[in-house]
């Protein structure tokens, strides 16, 4: 899409010229700023005038929503000014918009269609396209209404899955992973709501209760760490935080109230955070990172290498711990090209003294080849799915490393 189609631009229209006929496919709508335009439809041969709008008002709607015909002439009846608004802007518009208000705008208007009396084939049997796009905002609708109530139910849980130490095997700390127990579906991955409820806000409380169970976790954890004689290397746990939620004013405030009242260490807590975080407003993000560690914290950056870091720029923030993504590891034995991006990546966060933790470990020869690059921790299915508290607390009692 080129950049002009989404710009909203002025135009003339002289008395008596169209700005659109009957029966036209339709790309545009007009926002009138001075001047009347007449709208008609043409039956049995006979011109029907409809309507006579002035300034302020808008004509040609529904073509931007639908891909409905135009169902009427719009004239121009005097020297006639108005604001273009494209069907690509308006797409853009729509798609940056909440999808309540996406399907509330597009029904308005199928109703609006119908109530006019002059429905197109189209508008009567809505198309393929406005139906499936009204099919996936109920659902997300339907998700959003049962994920705002989901903490009230108790439907959330939190997982752990071990981090490890690459030269022995034993564990290090654990990642919290979501998981929420849908009432009808079953288990669902927080890769099908997460952004949603990024996208709704509702991520502000639902990081709250996630904060506070991992907190009050990570000190049973720890506690089972000293018993099993690991004093000198108390565990850690990361946790991750969603850049909407980093975005929150009261956040910083709300984690020094939880760690307050959950008597937690903070300084054997990682929070993660997304490439895409410190990239949107580096300042702000350097602020709020400062303000974190300020309370005892560390910085990991997660998936590190999927998104857009400004490579000259990463030793400005106060960041602890690089995890490499899964995806390089899960390629970087059959692939030399991989393995020299997983290199390069080791070698940098060693230069700027953080640690490394390599994702999705699943075969015993990555954490040879991991071990070899200079890598020092790692999480994956070769050592640990993500558990249940109990089935954790077992694994801290049981694990002996390699
Ligand atoms: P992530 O933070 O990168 O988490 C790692 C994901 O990789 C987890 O998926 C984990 O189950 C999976 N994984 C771990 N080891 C392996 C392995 O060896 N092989 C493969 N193929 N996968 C492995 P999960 O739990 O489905 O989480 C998906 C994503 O959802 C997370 O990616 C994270 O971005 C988000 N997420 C999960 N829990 C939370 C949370 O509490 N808060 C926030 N904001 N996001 C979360
Ligand atoms: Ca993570
Ligand atoms: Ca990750």
């Amino acid at each position: 899409m080129s950049s002009s189609e989404t710009k909203i631009y002025k135009t003339q229209f002289v008395a008596g010229v169209p700005l659109f006929k009957e029966g036209s496919p339709g790309e545009e709508a007009y926002l009138i700023d001075k001047g009347r335009v007449a709208v008609s439809v043409l039956r049995d041969g006979k011109t029907i005038r409809l309507a006579t709008l002035g300034a302020g008002e808008v004509v040609g709607e529904m073509a931007l929503l639908d891909e409905g015909l135009r169902t009427a002439t719009a004239t121009a009846v005097t020297d006639t000014e108005v604001t273009v608004l494209t069907k690509p802007l308006v797409e853009k518009l729509l798609a940056e918009s909440d999808p309540a208000l996406r399907l509330l705008l597009q029904m308005i208007l199928e109703r609006f269609r119908h109530a006019q009396g002059k429905a197109t084939e189209n508008a009567a049997a809505p198309n393929a396209r406005l139906q499936s796009a009204r099919e996936q905002a109920l659902g997300e609708l339907a998700l959003v209404r049962e994920l705002s109530e989901a903490i009230d139910q108790n439907e959330f849980n939190l997982v752990y899955q071990p981090i490890f130490r690459l030269e022995d095997g034993t564990a290090a700390g654990f990642e919290t992973l979501i998981r929420w127990n849908h009432p009808t579906d079953g288990v669902v991955s927080p890769l099908r709501f997460i952004a949603a409820a990024e996208h709704t806000g509702l991520i502000v409380p639902i990081g709250s209760w996630i904060l506070r169970h991992a907190f009050e976790s990570h000190r049973k954890f720890q506690e089972v760490g000293r018993a099993n004689g690991g004093e000198d290397k108390p565990l850690f746990i990361s946790i991750n935080l969603s850049t909407r939620q980093l975005e929150d004013k009261n956040l910083v405030n709300a984690i020094a109230e939880l760690v307050e009242a959950t008597g937690v260490d903070p300084t054997s807590i990682k929070l993660e955070i997304t490439e895409s975080f410190l990239m949107a407003d580096p300042d702000s993000a350097r602020s709020i990172l400062h303000e974190l560690k300020g309370l005892g914290f560390s910085i990991a950056i997660d998936d590190f290498g999927t998104g857009y870091s400004s490579l000259s720029s990463l030793h400005s923030f106060p960041i602890h711990t690089l995890k490499i993504d899964q995806s390089f590891v899960a390629t970087m034995n059959d692939n030399p090209l991989v393995k020299k991006i997983v290199t390069a990546i080791v070698w940098l966060a060693r230069e700027l003294e953080m640690d490394i933790v390599a994702e999705g470990i699943e075969e015993q020869r990555d954490v040879a080849a991991l071990l070899e690059l200079g890598c020092n921790y790692g999480q994956g299915f070769l050592v640990s799915k993500p558990l249940a508290f109990d089935d954790a607390v077992a694994f801290l009692q049981q694990n002996q490393g390699w």
